[in-house]
């Protein structure tokens, strides 16, 4: 996630902030400067950042329930519209993925209940407004809590609520097809958040466009889990390609990016070794340089390509490539010789290949 800056390491998390977050606070302390001068304005930010705390800690239940399961959690940003942590992977169990969903929610609802206790508030959900109780700063923020518990469990995947749909489905229709379906009344329900947001509130426009890319985002890597899953590295690997030497130029490179298909070419050294990967976009660029053509790929490869042996399971090296910076993965016989690579796009293609089998073998059952 670019655009953000880090503000503080809890538990091996990083707390990002994005800097449109920091639009956020100057629109509110205008909007609320323009109503009631400086010392509302001072309010109207205090009590955002009191509130964007919260989700904080409503992420790091999250986070910290997920740990209980041996899931780390990198880090975790702060968008205009919420908290977004970034785990490792989410659990797969069903009984595990409604404990961590729930985490964040049950949050927001300790605080509530402190609140409320602590403010000695009558707890009628009639007079919980901001209009009733909006005199006292703590009790807004009581109000928001309850607001933020309540929105969560929506179920709109890849929200909260969504994501305990997913795991209840999970439990008759499996974990492919559960995603699916929780994917899609997710993007049912962010088409209805983007009418309401329509008719007067803005920032549910912003939220109803992250829940439909989200849905389809996390939609689209279940579908590759599931269909790398219990196949071999050598059931997708690209064994057929031109590679590039360790004497090779930028010049022989841009040769080759014409002479064939290839977006990426490995660089193999005399003893089969991978040495690195020089893109298309990395020979573009050198190109543009000084004395660019004449500069050996050595100097301009990403060097930090990873590498699999034979037999290793497709979805570990798919892994490995998305967390990767390089693109590729490569692959290694027994001796550590260079015999081929994984990349984006031929997993892509090999998805497209097993969807189009499906269709012939069973297109009427589908419709
Ligand atoms: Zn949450």
């Amino acid at each position: 996630m670019g655009w953000s800056i880090k503000l503080f390491t809890l538990g091996g998390t990083a707390v990002r902030m994005h800097l449109t977050f920091l639009l956020l606070v100057a629109w509110i302390a205008a909007m609320q400067w323009r109503q009631g001068g400086a010392q509302s304005a001072v309010y109207g930010v205090v009590l955002i950042l009191v509130l964007f705390a919260c989700v904080v800690l409503h992420e790091f239940g999250h986070i910290f329930a997920a740990r209980r399961y041996g899931i780390r959690t990198p880090d975790v940003t702060l968008l205009p519209i919420g908290g977004v942590a970034s785990m490792e992977r989410m659990p797969e169990k069903p009984a595990q993925e409604i404990v961590v969903a729930l985490a964040g929610p049950a949050v927001n609802a300790v605080i509530a209940v402190v609140l409320i206790v602590a403010l000695g508030l009558n707890v009628d959900p009639a007079r919980m407004s901001m209009a009733t109780i909006g005199a006292s700063f703590w009790a807004q923020v009581a109000v928001a809590n309850v607001v933020l518990l309540v929105f969560n469990l929506i179920p709109a995947f890849p929200m909260d609520g969504g994501r305990v749909l997913r795991a209840v489905l999970a439990m008759w229709l499996g974990f492919g097809r559960a995603t699916k379906v929780a994917a899609r009344i997710g993007q049912g329900l962010a088409i209805v958040f983007a009418i309401l947001g329509f008719m007067g509130n803005p920032f549910l426009i912003l939220i109803a466009a992250f829940i439909f890319l989200a849905a389809a985002g996390e939609a689209g890597q279940v579908q590759v889990r599931e269909l790398t899953r219990g196949r071999d590295v050598t059931d997708a690997m690209i064994t057929s390609f031109e590679a590039l030497g360790v004497m090779s130029t930028v010049d022989d490179a841009a040769a080759l990016l014409l002479r064939t298909t290839q977006q990426q070419f490995p660089v193999v050294d005399g003893a089969s070794r991978l040495r690195g990967a020089v893109t298309r976009q990395a020979i573009v660029e050198a190109l543009k340089g000084e004395d660019g053509g004449a500069r050996p790929v050595l100097e301009v490869m990403t060097k930090d390509v990873p590498t699999v042996p034979l037999g290793t399971h497709l979805d570990v090296a798919v892994g490995l490539m998305q967390r990767s910076s390089a693109r590729m993965v490569g692959v290694v016989d027994n001796t550590g010789n260079f015999v081929g690579y994984i990349t984006p796009e031929n997993i892509s293609e090999l998805m497209q290949i097993r969807s189009s089998r499906e269709v012939r073998s069973a297109g009427w059952l589908r419709g």
